[in-house]
């Protein structure tokens, strides 16, 4: 029996051949609906999110979940699956996405930011408490997405996704070591010399980053 698709903003289902990634895209879908929120495809290069532009976002305020699709076909299925990950975090409202959220009230995330933008004063034990939660809720969203890869069967490497993210990890305990973030369309991900030097696996904390990393980092990023 054919499924027939429900029509999903920004979705063209003629140009998504793969069946897994169909039903994976309908699942996410019927979750966020269920949720009172809903899924925005967008066809452009980009989304907006709080002022910048990024690839997709989850917002959990209204349950929406954004990407942009107008990126190779792995590049948008791989944001997809990393931001529907921060979608089950909250909606299972695990300790690592709590905890994003500092004792205060204040995002964990912001106050990283506001340091790298030289904005407002934090001493350095708030800054790494601020870190560990950041890089902890990335993280296990990461190792969800890992694992949602491999439920849905989505045609995306599971040991390449793995070594991508551990760059992204590794980032953040960088950006407080070099006082940056990395430069537009410089994402730590994106090259093979630092893939190539990258863990296969999430098992690890990611909150030491070791000298060659980092001479990796400021190499390319
Ligand atoms: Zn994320």
């Amino acid at each position: 029996m054919r499924t027939t698709y429900p029509k999903i903003k920004g979705v063209n289902w003629s140009k998504i051949h793969d069946t897994n990634t169909r039903k994976f895209l309908l699942h996410v879908h019927t979750e966020l609906k269920q949720a009172g929120g809903s899924l925005d495809m967008h066809q452009a290069k980009s989304v907006k999110c709080e002022g910048f532009r990024v690839g997709g976002y989850f917002d959990s305020e209204d349950s929406v979940l954004a990407v942009a699709m107008k990126r190779p076909f792995g590049a948008w299925v791989r944001i997809l699956v990393h931001e529907y990950s921060h979608f089950e975090q909250c909606r299972y409202d695990v300790p690592a996405w709590r905890n994003s959220t500092m004792p205060n009230g204040e995002d964990s995330g912001q106050i990283l930011w506001d340091w790298i933008e030289k904005k407002g004063k934090v001493t350095d034990r708030r800054l790494v408490d601020a870190m560990y939660r950041t890089l902890d809720v990335e993280l296990d969203c990461e190792r969800r997405a890992v694992e949602n890869l491999k439920r849905f069967g989505l045609p995306i490497n599971v040991e390449a996704y793995a070594r991508q993210a551990a760059a992204y990890m590794y980032f953040h305990p960088y950006s407080v070591i070099r006082r940056r973030w990395y430069r537009p369309r410089h994402a730590p991900y994106m090259y093979p010399e630092i893939i190539k030097a990258m863990p296969v696996t999430l098992a690890g904390d990611f909150r030491k980053i070791s000298a060659e990393t980092i001479l990796l980092f400021d190499k390319y990023c």
